[in-house]
């Protein structure tokens, strides 16, 4: 079986599939792994899927919760307040 892309939902199918005994290809037109990052949320039915994925444990391994959020322009000047600055302990994946 040939997956197209290597974004979440071809990888989860992947992984999906191999934990039906089934070994599935995944082809990648990116050359590698991007460079940069952003804030992934997860949200229902994130989690869920996450549990029934086998894979929560290691995202709440792997999780950051952010201390501030702060947005800034092109030369980094600040155009919002600041949210985060005092966060609660982070909940509990899904
Ligand atoms: C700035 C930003 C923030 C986001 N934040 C969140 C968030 O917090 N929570 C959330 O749930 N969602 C978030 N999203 C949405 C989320 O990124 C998408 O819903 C999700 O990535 C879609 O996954 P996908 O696997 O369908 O597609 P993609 O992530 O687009 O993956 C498709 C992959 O297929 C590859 N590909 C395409 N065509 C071919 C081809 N012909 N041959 C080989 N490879 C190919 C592409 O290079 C790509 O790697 C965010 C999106 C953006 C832009």
């Amino acid at each position: 079986m040939l997956i197209s892309g290597a974004g979440i939902a071809g990888l989860s199918l992947a992984l999906l599939l191999r934990q039906r005994g089934m070994t599935p290809v995944v082809v990648e037109r990116s050359p590698g792994l991007r460079d940069g990052g952003y804030v992934l949320g997860l949200a229902d039915p994130g989690p869920d899927a996450a549990e029934r994925m086998g894979v929560a444990d290691a995202l709440r391994a792997a999780r950051h919760v952010p201390r501030r959020l702060v947005h800034v322009d092109k030369d980094g000047r600040r155009r919002s307040p600041e949210a985060c600055a005092d966060p609660a302990p982070p909940p509990p994946l899904g």
